[in-house]
């Protein structure tokens, strides 16, 4: 159901069209009058919450038809594959009240966020869980009905997802046998043992008070890392959620002018990086740091700082 073209392309003649909204895309939001400044785009952007009322418009539109939508799909507070695009705060509630309202269930994809990748993203006079709480909707107090989990399950030491739902959904398969409602979606594979093992040993670890300061600490340190690329005048968004990371390069930070995905940037950036022992990939513009929770707060700093060497390397003069 990605919005990515390239991702879609040799499926197409397969796949089912299906409605979908704009991305809350503060950075290069149409609605977004401000003009750009050094900071997150999230924190200076001008508007009224027009995302919000084109989400509202829709599900109006279908409720019209008698048609209401069944469901609505998220990767709450940001979305990975797209970009590392950020939500306002606000915007995963509001939406999901707007979904609710007509009876259409949540749906919640947090095989990136989840797994404490976003605990300490919110200001803690707005989340009450947020020590506790290992996933991105319940920093906006979302309850989705379905939510699907992986990469940080076994903190990736071995392959195991999983889909969670509601005891409600859960009872809708259940009956006599003859009524042929049982969910004949298993693999040969599900619930592998090591792979459960991994995931129980993992959040054992994940709830530690240590292991929960130390993700606090990095996030924080992190933040304030990042605040050293603005003086870079190819850095055009910094957008930090929890220990998720995406740094925009742009032409001119003044003019948001982006790079043509021909010229590489990003992946020149990141080529620059992995000479100076950091690794990680770019989306189109966008670097990505996504580090381990091992990190130790020097690595932090020297992530960032390899980051600051790479920016200024590749776009020195005649460079790029
Ligand atoms: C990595 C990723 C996926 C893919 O998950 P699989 O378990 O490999 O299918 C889906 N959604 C998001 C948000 C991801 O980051």
């Amino acid at each position: 159901m990605s919005g990515h073209v390239g991702r879609r392309k040799r499926f197409s003649s397969l796949l089912e069209d299906y409605p979908s909204v704009s991305p809350p895309y503060c950075y290069r939001c149409p609605f977004n009058r401000a003009q750009p400044e050094r900071a997150d785009a999230r924190e200076y952007r001008r508007c009224n919450w027009e995302c919000i009322d084109k989400v509202e418009q829709r599900f109006a539109a279908q409720r019209t038809k008698g048609n209401p939508y069944a469901a609505l799909i998220v990767e709450p507070l940001i979305q990975g594959a797209a970009g590392m695009i950020p939500q306002p705060q606000g915007w995963l509630n509001r939406v999901s009240q707007i979904a609710r309202a007509d009876g259409a269930h949540l749906i919640a994809d947090e095989v990136m966020t989840g797994f404490g990748r976003t605990s300490f993203s919110t200001p803690s006079t707005l989340s009450s869980r947020r020590s506790t709480s290992l996933f991105a909707c319940h920093e906006e107090q979302v309850q989705p009905d379905f939510l699907a989990l992986a990469k940080g399950l076994t903190g990736g030491y071995l392959p195991m997802a999983a889909t969670l739902t509601t005891q409600a959904v859960f009872d809708a398969f259940l009956g006599d046998y003859a009524e042929f409602k049982t969910f004949f979606h298993g693999h040969s594979y599900t619930g592998n043992q090591l792979g459960a093992a991994a995931a129980l040993a993992s959040l054992d670890i994940l709830f530690t008070p240590a292991s929960v300061r130390a993700r606090e600490k990095l996030q924080k340190t992190l933040r304030t890392e990042l605040q050293t690329l603005w003086t870079l005048p190819n850095v055009g968004d910094i957008r930090q959620v929890g220990l998720i990371v995406g740094v925009e390069l742009v032409k001119d930070w003044r003019t948001r002018k982006p790079f043509k995905l021909s010229e590489r940037a990003g992946i020149r950036v990141c080529e620059a990086m992995a000479r100076r022992g950091v690794l990680t990939r770019p989306i189109g513009n966008v670097v990505v740091l996504m580090p381990p929770y091992c990190t130790t707060e020097r690595q932090a700093t020297q992530i960032v700082s390899v980051l600051r060497e790479s920016v200024t390397e590749v776009f020195a003069m005649g460079k790029l």
